[in-house]
């Protein structure tokens, strides 16, 4: 893990992404020691890339003075006695000897030491690899003595080490000491274990004599190797990563301002820093380590055990000693966290140490000779069987230790129970300040110690009041997808699929500075640690407050407060602000800036916040409480993280930290807004359960605890500058640069100024801007529904241009999400010609697991390993089988499957991604772990940025689109053709070649530009010159024909083809042999096509210790018996093989293997089935069960099942029969009794799946279909489907393109979702399409989904009101598999032919709502909301989910948020919306237009929908022309922004279209009449048969007014000028339509001439419908996927009335017509038609012929033509001088609305052309938006999706 900054010698300056700071340590560890002390004369490793220089080993014994007494008596030294002397060896650089000796001498004399003798340590060049070579040192010895008194002696030389150490680098100097000690001496440097022992020739010396021996071998998963970070340090070597280290060494800078010295005085100064610059790791704890021994009066097991302690506070099995040793030991010193085993010597004690997470390996071995021999693995050493008395190992946080000094090995509970009683622990501990002491003297009860008080009501009395919510950047996907599901489940909810929205540093919706920071994983931990599970070892508990010397050990390191956890309630915060309790006293800092001091005053403030910080601390304040509860109107808030970052960081470096505790009072520690929120949720009973307050704390806190990463600064930034990192974030990364306070601040602002706008409109409600689930108008996603759509649509049909237009918008959303986007490719001036480049085939791209294999690339399975049917694909051309079978993450070398230990290298670079994968994760896991891998906007960079192995996931997922994937081989290589522009061959060149990209930040993002990519697009060659990157080019020889599972295949492979029955193989094995059998089962899996063998077709026998992985993946039929031990990861993804292992049989009779350690760790990992038999003690996870065991996981339960009780007995003689196990003879001869010992452990999970699976099984007995086989089953299109037929039917020509003919479609235009519907109002209806799924549906489903009876409800209230218990019983889980879409929500047409009313059956559709909206799946893309579905970007989701859970009122809010009318759109619209739905794939879609309508009428029958009437009149006058939908809408918002609106309408009545467009049927007039009204109320003129133009005009509004809206409408219909056309009887439809409803409203007018009465219309005696065009097919055809509008054949209501009254459907289609036929009178009495036949031309476009004889005349007495509209009227345009586009409509910029007139905007229909109500209503909204920002500078009326915030 990362490392403290400064200089390292070896190590690459930091260049590019590269820092030694991130530099990281893998190892092996281990030791020798004789227990008694006894020196005698008495080995492993991993290569660097010159496949000879090793990454580091070394190895610490005692002094071998016998050795160095000749040695230097050789020189004329005569050494004094052993422990009189100090000595070591340093790494300086040959010319420079001279120098070194001096600086140090002065320094030795400096400490009143003597250097008594040099000398050149001999070393053998020879074992020295090729690279370690070049950066080789002169190693030096030198020998000092001092004093008599021996502890000051030792200080001395503490001194001398230490600030030689400090100062002679500053000289320029190469200088590391390897220690100085007069009892331990390290031989190290850039070798491998055995380069090691031949390189020093001392260590071959006889005359070299030690009694300890503690090695170290290096592997540098992703670091350099280097002579200095060889291990041993000087106390100790370590295997793992402390993942805490930030934090740690942080604190124990901060430390220095609080400690002092009585033996060090003033000297101590130069001991610091403690942590020495450029340390590693494991270097950074030796300093501490050797600190804590040389200063802090500590003994070598005490300070380790200091540093790393067990996991106590949650251990019930540990000693109230103990844990009060802990308990204080913890008030000096945090915990310094692994995973890590720790070695760890001082020449008296060795011993070593796991962490508490325990996930090192770490086992050893006592011999008769009184020998320990610990590693990390057993089988390193060559002990014989019967010498070994002793196998054991190290369980998590437990030390092993010998203390050679009293001869003694001692156990940890002996070790630390002696420490534990070192000194009165327990009653020092008394002196710590609880905060139930504090609760106790404020006398706090339970309830009032968690009460939510009132404060917040401050803040307005409903949720949309509290302005603080949008001002700290809540949002209600925060609310409702984080913060709920905290409070109700204790826990996060899960996300999947990744993160792909854009990162921080790119978004311009205002991210919070949390946002730009990503979590880092520790990089060698194998499994990853999960702190769900393993809960036991994480705690939260912490001191606050000031610390006291830590050198000192006493009482007055419990004068702290003591916090269980960090999450603080309401009332806890404030006792702790105003406490004077035993002295303490806090000081309370605001951490807010004035907002009128703009975005400047938020630096100035974080100043100030530091300056009085170190103010208080040093005025003795032990409590500083940061607080942002002052922000509000005036204030702004400091972000937290920057407010607690800087002040921290300020105080460690004044050092003063340690004399203050910092607590928040803000969205961290003490969130009191989530708390209040909460409350007031509950208040609006809109929080169910309702809980009360100590609930609501209670499980947020445990929610937190799950998340929390205490004090490890583990966190990398991604986008802010250097300044900010500085200040607030010392230490951590960020390697990108950008944004820094300015924008940071401004981006507060923009937050405040949306809470606190002067003229609050759309920004009254919590605001959502799409940052987890993609919304229209909120943030980009990668994976939008655009991008989604066409890669569908080309994965399934192989579609080109979807596939191009896919690579458009993924390459678009990329720029706006990825750092990836902000690249560009540098092209050659000379290109290469395509030829030239190498073959697609060669090239490593591709889509999924078949195109891979078909190209030879590999596809990775991911961490659930593969199904059965795609591993055993042998299909050549469909092979779906990954090539890679991932099992666990992590990295970790000689762990990879089939990689031998001693040839750990990568043999390939892989750049991780963050944002795809499709696991389940908590959100802010998704959001906030893993860095972004731009560092390919596609493979092409990804090689270029050093990867030369690619792996997808989530597109492929898209591409099958949740149903199967059928083809994804795409004839498309843009690889090779960017290759050729770059004038790059082969794809390997492209490899590393960083120079090949430049920084290309996106133009429309100001932050994008604020990054620096000049350490990502840093070449790898400038930090190493001479390296070979070419992918590739390096072939490795792992030596696989060596591998021990070739013997075995070549003894066993008569029985794997089936020429013989069984093999008996015998054999010895090494813990070298890793992974064993698991080629052996690949093979017999493949061979057998995973069935595996007949059981014991292959024995093996084996001796000795297995290597990692010992029986991986071991397959049926295979029986492996061990006679020895093995290592970790013992039948891992076991797969029906069986495993034995049994101690040797020579072990010593004194041996129980019950007590030692028979396998190592993470057993059985993935097994799915064989058996296991292990005799002796396993892992740690598998001991002491019932204690460790997490309850929150398992059921422990006794063995009663007789079944169970069998089962085990049989096994118990199996295990006997097989190892031999006495104790299991034991059990089995004292059944009876020991039968009540066994539990029976049972996961949660598993219980619950089990539960479900049996409840499922009874539902579904009754429905379950009876298989039919294959050949039998009936078509499921019907008895009659003709395939052929279906083909024609697809293949006829669709309206689309004739409708252009007809109406072109401005493709151009951004804002057409949809080209224009053709059956707008009049048109499509869901009745149709119900229709269609009425006929799919079972019809038992049909009777629960929809009510064939009449009726009985008596109002909506009725439904809605039993929603609790109706939601109870829905499963909205599993809603849209459950449930089928409900069809009936028209009136019986019978019924309804005889009234005007409407046609919609409200109460049907109220009946079954919340089953309709249990429906939704609330996706993560709703393509519902996408450009194919609602063009208003309705947040449709969102409003199901409440209207499911019964919560009416914040359903409405949602609906408000985007549509102005829902009461028309959720009447008359189409439902776009509805086409788009998801679940249209392949079922029917949601209901939501029928929701969207309940909701709205709902609202309004309860009264929620008055007149609101702006608070503050801006005096701007605005005049809208037009009031149809989109002049409505245009009206109500600007209305609501302030502004003066008089809307003026040229016919007698408001509502234009809506009010003579469409049937009362429809749209009933009251409907409209109401809305009206309302919008008179709330302040909006309404001028009637006033014809601007006309009557009034357009130059006097533009004088009248600030401005003025032009939303007239297209309503210049479509004429048919065929011969006839000026008879009496033909009308426009939409005439007669117009008269009807004036009529039908009490105009008095005679329609004499459209009174058809009797006759043949084409509406009374027979009615006729002609349609030029051919009928739709009955399913979407191949040119209309989803999510596009489904242009299929739909019987509409009036059809439907039709085809009831006289038997038929009205239309027919094909038909053209001619002439118009004169009744002699000039009156029409016919039409004379033909039929049409339509076919494609060479071009493939379509043509239409008439067909020859197919004349035919049809009588009409009326005609009326509804053939649509042309455009608006010109006569005012021409007036206004308004320019007009070549279709005739109003012409502006594109997502514009100003007009080529100053002043004059344009909505609506006149501006894109006759077009949808839904639409008119959306470009209303915009219009009236950009009004308002044009004359007022800035709006909060909502943009597109309904979002005010929209950047520009
Ligand atoms: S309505 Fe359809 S597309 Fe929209 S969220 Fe629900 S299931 Fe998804």
């Amino acid at each position: 893990m990362p490392t403290v900054p400064g200089a390292s010698y070896g190590l690459p300056k930091a260049e590019g992404l590269y820092s030694p700071e991130y530099e990281s340590d893998a190892c092996g560890v281990g030791f020798v020691v004789n227990i008694e002390g006894k020196r005698s004369h008495k080995h492993r490793g991993a290569c660097g890339c010159d496949n000879d220089s090793g990454d580091g080993a070394g190895v610490m014994t005692g002094i071998p003075h016998k050795l160095y007494r000749k040695i230097m008596s050789g020189q004329g030294v005569t050494l004094p006695d052993e422990g009189r002397y100090a000595t070591g060896l340093m790494f300086i650089e040959k010319d420079e000897r001279k120098d070194i000796e001096e600086e140090f001498t002065k320094m030795a004399t400096q400490f009143e030491l003597k250097v008594l003798g040099w000398r050149v340590v001999d070393v053998d060049e020879t074992f020295c690899g090729e690279v370690a070579r070049t950066l080789e040192p002169l190693i030096l010895q030198v020998f000092v003595t001092g004093t008599e008194d021996k502890a000051e002696f030792l200080r001395q030389v503490y001194l001398l080490r230490k600030y030689s150490t400090h100062k002679i680098p500053e000289k320029g100097l190469r200088y590391y000491i390897c220690g100085l000690s007069t009892e331990t001496v390290v031989y190290k440097g850039q070798l491998n274990t055995s380069q090691l022992w031949g390189y020093f020739r001392d260590l071959s010396d006889p005359d070299f004599e030690t009694h300890i021996s503690l090695i170290h071998s290096r592997f540098s998963t992703n670091t350099f190797p280097s002579w200095e970070r060889a291990h041993p340090q000087r106390y100790l070597a370590h295997n793992g990563e402390i993942n805490t280290l930030r934090g740690n060494v942080n604190l124990m800078a901060a430390r220095e301002g609080v400690m002092h010295s009585p033996a060090y005085g003033d000297r101590l100064k130069n001991l610091y820093p403690v942590v020495e610059s450029g340390m590693s790791d494991s270097g950074c704890v030796d300093n501490v380590l050797e600190f804590l021994c040389m200063a802090g009066g500590r003994e070598l097991p005490e300070a380790i055990m200091t540093m790393v302690p067990e996991a106590w506070q949650n251990d019930r099995t540990m000693t109230a000693e103990k844990k009060a040793y802990y308990r204080w030991s913890a008030f000096a010193m945090e915990p310094w966290d692994g995973p890590a085993l720790l070695t760890f010597t001082d020449g008296r004690y060795i011993g070593a140490i796991l962490d508490r997470n325990g996930l090192r390996p770490s086992r050893f071995y006592v011999t008769k000779d009184n020998h320990m021999y610990m590693s990390s693995e057993v089988g390193v050493t060559d002990c014989k069987s019967p010498d070994v008395i002793q196998k054991g190992r190290l369980a998590p946080g437990r030390m092993l230790l010998v203390d050679t000094q009293e001869k003694v090995f001692m156990k940890d509970e002996l070790i630390k129970s002696h420490l534990a009683n070192l000194r009165p622990v327990s009653q020092w501990l008394q002196e710590t300040l609880s905060m139930s002491e504090l609760r106790q003297h404020y006398s706090l009860g339970r309830n009032k110690r968690h009460s939510i008080d009132r404060m917040h009501m401050a803040h307005g009395s409903c949720l949309e009041e509290d302005r603080r919510l949008p001002m700290f950047g809540w949002t209600t996907e925060a609310l409702n997808m984080l913060v709920l599901p905290m409070i109700r489940d204790k826990k996060e909810a899960l996300g999947s699929m990744g993160n792909d929205a854009p990162l921080a540093c790119l978004s311009l919706y205002n991210p919070l500075v949390f946002d730009y920071f990503k979590q880092l994983f520790a990089q060698v931990t194998n499994p990853p640690i999960d702190p769900f599970r393993e809960k036991i070892v994480m705690s939260l508990a912490c001191p606050v407050g000031p610390e006291a010397n830590i050198l000192e050990p006493s009482a007055e390191q419990c004068r702290r407060l003591w916090l269980e956890q960090p999450i603080l309630s309401l009332s806890d915060c404030d006792m702790l602000k105003y406490t004077s309790y035993k002295g303490w006293k806090t000081k309370i800092l605001d951490s807010v800036f004035l907002v009128s001091s703009g975005a400047v005053g938020m630096l100035k403030a974080l100043n100030k916040l530091c300056e009085e910080s170190e103010k208080a601390a040093e005025a003795g304040y032990q409590l500083l409480v940061l607080s942002d509860r002052t922000a509000g109107k005036q204030y702004a808030p400091i972000s937290p993280l920057l407010a607690v970052g800087a002040v921290h960081h300020d105080l460690i470096k004044k050092k003063l930290r340690l004399k203050v505790g910092l607590i928040v009072e803000s969205d961290a520690i003490c969130p009191y807004l989530v708390f209040e929120t909460i409350a007031r949720l509950r208040q609006q009973h809109l929080l169910d359960p309702p809980l009360p307050d100590e609930e609501i704390f209670m499980n947020f806190r445990a929610a937190c605890a799950r998340g929390i990463s205490k004090g490890a600064q583990i966190f990398e930034a991604v986008g802010l500058n250097r300044d900010v990192m500085d200040l607030c974030f010392t230490g951590s990364a960020s390697r990108i640069g950008g944004v820094g306070f300015t924008h940071l601040a401004e981006e507060t602002l923009r937050r405040h100024w949306l809470a606190y706008a002067e003229i609050e409109c759309d920004s009254r409600v919590v605001m959502n801007p799409g940052n987890l689930h993609w919304r229209d108008g909120g943030e980009k996603h990668i994976n939008d529904p655009m991008s989604v759509a066409n890669l569908q649509d080309a994965g399934r049909t192989g579609n080109k241009d979807s596939y191009a237009k896919f690579t458009e918008t993924a390459l678009d959303a990329a720029r706006h999400c990825t750092l990836r986007g902000q690249m560009d490719f540098r092209f050659s001036e000379k290109p290469l010609d395509l030829s030239e480049v190498e073959e697609a085939a060669s090239i490593a791209h591709s889509t999924l697991a078949i195109a891979m294999n078909r190209i030879g690339a590999k596809s990775n399975t991911g961490e659930g390993g593969e199904n059965a049917d795609r591993y055993l694909n042998e299909d050549p051309i469909n092979n779906k089988r990954s090539k890679i079978k991932q099992m666990a993450q992590g990295a970790k070398p000689g762990e990879g499957g089939e990689l031998p230990g001693h040839k750990g290298k990568a043999e390939h670079i892989v750049i991780s991604g963050h944002d795809g994968g499709t696991g389940a994760s908590s959100w802010t896991g998704i959001k906030g772990a893993g860095l972004p891998w731009e560092l390919g906007r596609d493979v092409v960079i990804a090689a270029m940025l050093g990867a030369d192995e690619f792996g997808f996931s989530t597109a492929p997922l898209i591409v099958m689109g949740c149903t199967m994937m059928r083809k994804c081989h795409l004839n498309t290589c843009p690889a090779r053709e960017l290759m050729s522009r770059m004038g790059i061959r082969r794809f390997q060149d492209l490899v590393g070649r960083t120079d090949k990209l430049k920084f290309s930040p996106n133009p429309h993002n100001p932050k994008a530009k604020l990054l620096d990519f000049s350490a990502i697009l840093k070449n790898a060659l400038d930090g190493r010159p001479d390296t070979n990157i070419v992918g590739g080019s390096m072939s490795q020889d792992f030596q696989m024909e060596n591998r021990l599972d070739y013997k075995v295949i070549e003894q066993a492979r008569s029985v794997i083809e089936g020429k013989q029955k069984q093999v008996v193989i015998n054999m010895t094995i090494t813990n070298e042999d890793r992974t064993f059998a698991a080629t052996l089962s690949n093979l017999i899996s493949m061979k057998t096509v995973e069935t595996g063998l007949p059981d014991k077709s292959i024995l093996i026998n084996l001796k000795g210790s297995g290597g990692q992985s010992f029986c991986a993946f071991l397959a049926r039929g295979v029986h492996v018996t061990l006679e020895g031990d093995a290592n970790d990861y013992v039948g891992k993804g076991l797969s029906g093989g069986e495993v034995v292992i049994f101690p040797p049989k020579d072990m010593p009779p004194a041996f129980r293997s019950e007590d030692n350690i028979i396998v190592g760790n993470v057993v059985l990992y993935g097994a799915t089935s064989g058996k296991a038999f292990f005799r002796g003690q396993t892992a740690e996870r598998w001991g002491n069960f019932a204690d460790k065991c997490n309850p929150e996981s398992v059921a422990l339960e006794s063995l009663e099942l007789s079944e169970d009780v069998t089962f085990v007995r049989s096994f118990l003689q199996e295990f006997v029969d097989k190892t031999g196990s006495t104790i299991a003879q034991h059990i089995l001869d004292n059944w009876a009794t020991e039968r009540a010992c066994f539990v029976k452990v049972f996961p949660h999970e598993f219980r619950r799946a089990l539960d479900e699976q049996t409840k499922e099984g009874a539902g579904s007995l009754a429905e379950a279909p009876v298989p039919t086989p294959l050949g039998d089953k009936p078509s499921p299109f019907g008895e009659n489907h003709d395939p052929k037929k279906e083909e024609k039917d697809i293949e006829t020509p669709e309206n689309e393109y004739i409708e252009e003919l007809i109406n072109p479609i401005d493709d151009n235009d951004p804002n057409r979702k949809e080209a224009a519907i053709e059956e707008e109002e009049e048109g499509a209806s869901s009745s149709d399409e119900e229709r269609k799924v009425k006929a799919d549906v079972n019809k038992e489903t049909e009777k629960e989904a929809e009510p064939k009876v009449e009726p009985t409800i008596i109002d909506i209230e009725e439904t809605i009101r039993d929603a609790t218990m109706e939601q109870k019983k829905l499963d909205k889980l599993r809603g849209f598999v459950k449930y089928k879409r409900a069809t009936n929500q028209y009136r019986d047409p019978a019924v309804r032919q005889k009234d005007w009313k409407e046609i919609y059956n409200h109460r049907a559709v109220m009946e079954g709502l919340r089953t309709q909206a249990a429906r939704c799946m609330d996706c993560g893309v709703p393509f519902c909301q996408s450009d194919h579905g609602c063009p208003l970007g309705n947040i449709i989701p969102k409003w199901n989910d409440l209207v499911f859970r019964g919560n009416w009122q914040e359903a409405l809010a949602q609906l408000l948020q985007t549509n102005n009318f829902p009461e028309f759109t959720g009447r008359v619209c189409p439902a776009p919306c509805e086409g788009a739905c998801v679940l249209g794939i392949n079922s029917p879609a949601v209901t939501i237009k029928n929701i969207e309508n309940t909701i709205i009428d709902y609202a309004f029958e309860q009264g929620w929908i008055k007149p609101e009437v702006p608070k503050t009149r801006t005096g701007k006058k605005i005049a809208v022309v037009g009031s149809g939908p989109s002049g409505l809408a245009a009206a109500a918002q600007l209305n609501k922004a302030g502004h003066l609106v008089t809307v003026y309408e040229r016919n007698d009545r408001v509502g234009g279209l809506l009010r003579y467009g469409i049937p009362t049927m429809k749209l009933s007039k009251q409907v409209v009449d109401r809305r009206v009204r309302l919008m008179e109320a709330e302040g909006i003129r309404f001028m009637t048969g006033v014809e601007v133009g006309k009557d009034k005009l357009g130059s006097n509004l533009i004088q009248d007014y600030d401005a003025t809206c032009l939303a007239m409408g297209s309503t210049w219909p479509r004429d048919l000028p065929i011969p006839g056309r000026d008879l009496e009887g033909i009308h426009f439809a939409m005439s007669f339509l117009e008269t009807w409803q004036k009529k039908q409203q009490g105009n008095n007018l005679e329609y004499l001439t459209l009174n058809a009465k009797d006759k043949d219309v084409i509406g009374a005696k027979s009615i006729t419908s002609f349609e030029i065009l051919p009928p739709p097919p009955p399913t979407r055809a191949a040119s209309n996927p989803w999510p596009t509008f489904p242009r299929v054949f739909k019987m509409d209501y009036g059809h439907e009335e039709v085809e009831l009254k006289y038997g038929r459907d009205p239309r027919i289609f094909n038909i053209g017509s001619k002439e118009f036929l004169d009744d002699g009178k000039g009156h029409v009495c016919g039409i004379k038609t033909h039929l049409v036949e339509w076919t494609k031309d060479a071009t493939g476009r379509w043509e239409m012929q008439e067909v020859p004889g197919s004349e035919k005349v049809y009588k009409a007495d009326m005609v009326l033509l509804a053939m649509g509209f042309l455009g608006p009227e010109k006569s005012i345009l021409q007036e206004m001088s308004v320019k007009t586009d070549p279709r005739g409509n109003v012409n502006t910029d594109k997502n514009k609305y100003a007009t080529s007139i100053p002043s004059v905007y344009a909505a609506g229909d006149c501006r894109r052309g006759q077009s949808l109500v839904v639409w008119a209503i959306n470009e209303g909204r915009q219009a009236a938006r950009q009004i308002d920002l044009d004359l007022m500078g800035k709006t909060s009326l909502a943009g597109p999706g309904g979002i005010v915030f929209q950047p520009e």
